[in-house]
């Protein structure tokens, strides 16, 4: 039986908690504390209420609603004592046909979790395209969980309960989502082409990575936007006004990929437009300006380290220089170009008129954990954090690990670890400020003898600059004083100095006031990662939304995942972002 949100309004309290009795597993408390919000503006809206209901809710009630799910292919499945919703749950995701090998593991893993956390493992078990996990993805995700914090692993199972809520309201509601499951599915599809067998890897210039643009041109060209590959291998596709004379909306993002990545960075900024345009055709609706989406060539700089080639191209900032740069196998840039029928001469001409442009507007995948922890689909972003990046060398003397007494050592692994906590130390001290040292090697090192060099990468990055500038100046202070009582001599070496890219207030507001319009709060958070808007903010003001990251935010992983239903919010978000845009000045 279904119903709708304006029924739900409008109907009494006990009819309320009654309709939505089985979206939270024996727990009526939830509908009963929300209903007193009515009326929910949206679907949206009605979802946060009952997730805050459950936020604030005392930890024992908590953990009852938690208690009260039934073990995820536990004794309760066998007996058949679980909700209807629970057993139609679990049987699409073919729990009940597990050889005696999973059956065992699956009981094992059970075992050993309630042992730890002393209550019940809570799964989706219905995917993010809609579609139920496999067992293996089941039982993989079941052994990572075991290894949490109590306290982490009770929150993710709160966020599984609000994610099957959001299943179980979507089928109460019998609501269809126009955007997400079409954006999933061509994730799914584009993952298909890759460099390497059983990882998603689409490095610049490679097959995979031609055939990915082909594909992103045919599906262009299918919603009836003229597209084109261009010199650099952008996939460009237009969605014209009737005005002629009108300004341009870029959007977009990068199809390139980190070696073993996710199947949504980047790609995402560019399939949920190409929806929202194939949405416009079919309702024979234009906007008062040009809307461009771009699948930008390459962002993540793998193939030949350098990052932001089809960005940058579009801006007219693409370095020709570039163009010699080699990749692991000595074959050119230039050279990979001229292999994929591109024109390396027709680069500098990419760049569009600041004067065309009215703005450019990015939706990314968060890849880190703020929203999931929020409870929040969406975000608009503040700034793209600034970076600082180093490699650091160190000198000491390598000796005898066992003649050389303590008090003689010149140990270089030694004198980096202190740097190490000392960049932990003084970035946690700073508004949004971030510090990592993410190589460290002892370059020949052995067993049994002292490091006498050591090596290690530096990385700071902070929304503002002043602050990233003055934790760069206090962690080159504290090294060299670290140096000078070890008597390690050392070098450093910059190799980034990005500074950080704001957003413009202006758009950020009117993506803000489209994502209070769909029923949710306004949220905004910094990306602490680089993303296309960076390059672009040299053409023109930039905006981002960022999309929730499932799996604790994990992202340049397989891990990474997000919903339909997120990708649909954000879709409707950026399309009504469209139909109202208001060109500044
Ligand atoms: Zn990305």
């Amino acid at each position: 039986m279904t119903t709708t949100l304006s029924e739900l309004n409008s109907c009494d309290l006990a009819a309320f908690v009654e309709r939505l009795r089985g979206i939270y597993e024996h727990s009526p408390w939830i509908p009963e504390r929300a209903a007193a919000q009515r009326p929910f503006a949206s679907l949206a809206a009605l979802k946060q209420a009952l997730q805050a209901v459950v936020t604030n809710a005392s930890e024992a009630e908590q953990l009852g609603l938690i208690r009260a799910h039934p073990e995820l292919a536990g004794k309760a499945a066998i007996a058949g004592q679980l909700t209807a919703e629970s057993t139609s749950e679990q049987a699409k995701s073919g729990l009940n046909l597990c050889s005696a090998e999973e059956f065992a593991r699956l009981h094992q893993l059970n075992a050993d979790y309630n042992a730890k956390f002393g209550f019940p493992f809570i799964l989706a078990v219905k995917g993010p395209t809609g579609l139920g996990l496999t067992r293996e993805t089941v039982i993989a995700t079941f052994a990572r969980r075991l290894k949490n914090q109590r306290a982490d692993e009770m929150a993710e199972c709160l966020r599984q309960i609000h994610r099957i809520a959001e299943i179980r309201l979507n089928d109460l509601l019998a609501v269809k989502l126009e955007f997400g499951p079409q954006i999933m599915q061509w994730s799914e599809d584009l993952a298909q082409w890759s460099d390497e067998p059983d990882a998603l890897t689409c490095a610049y210039m490679t097959d995979a990575h031609r055939a990915t643009a082909a594909q992103l041109l045919a599906w262009m060209r299918d919603t009836g936007m003229q597209a084109e590959i261009d010199a650099v291998g952008n996939v460009v596709g237009r969605y014209l006004s009737d005005d002629p004379g009108a300004r341009t909306i870029i959007t977009g993002s990068h199809y390139d990929t980190v070696r073993n990545g996710g199947k949504y960075d980047g790609r995402l900024g560019i399939l949920l437009p190409i929806a929202i345009v194939r949405h416009l055709r079919d309702k024979g609706e234009k906007l008062p300006f040009h809307l461009e989406v771009i699948g930008f060539a390459e962002e993540e700089g793998v193939r030949f380290r350098s990052t932001f080639l089809g960005s940058n191209a579009v801006t007219g900032n693409f370095d020709m220089t570039l163009l010699d740069a080699v990749d692991a196998d000595g074959t050119s840039m230039r050279a990979a170009l001229a292999a994929a029928g591109h024109d390396c001469a027709a680069i500098p001409d990419l760049g569009r008129r600041r004067a065309d442009i009215a703005a450019y507007v990015e939706v990314h995948i968060e890849q880190g954990p703020v929203l999931l922890e929020h409870g929040l689909p969406l975000g608009v972003v503040t700034a793209i954090a600034g970076s600082s990046r180093f490699l650091v060398e160190l000198q000491g003397v390598a000796s005898h690990a066992g003649t050389t007494p303590m008090h003689m050592r010149k140990d270089a692994a030694a004198a980096a670890a202190e740097i190490v906590l000392l960049v932990e130390q003084r970035c946690a001290q700073g508004e949004a400020l971030v510090g990592t040292v993410g190589q460290l090697q002892v370059p020949g090192g052995s067993v049994n003898v002292i490091p006498g060099a050591c090596k290690l990468s530096l990385d700071i990055r902070a929304a503002d600059d002043s602050v990233r500038e003055a934790a760069v100046r206090d962690v080159m202070d504290g090294l060299a004083a670290i140096c000078a009582r070890r008597a390690i001599e050392f070098k450093v070496e910059k190799i980034v100095e990005a500074k950080a890219a704001p957003c413009a207030p202006w758009l950020m507001q009117q993506l803000g006031d489209a994502v209070q319009r769909s029923g949710l709060p306004r949220f905004d958070l910094l990306s602490g990662a680089g993303h296309d808007a960076m390059a672009i903010a040299a053409l023109t003001d930039v905006a981002m939304l960022f999309t929730r990251c499932g799996n604790g935010g994990i992202s340049h992983n397989p891990l990474e995942t997000m919903t339909a239903d997120d990708a649909d919010i954000a879709a409707q978000v950026l399309l009504d972002f469209l139909r109202r845009f208001s060109p500044q000045g």
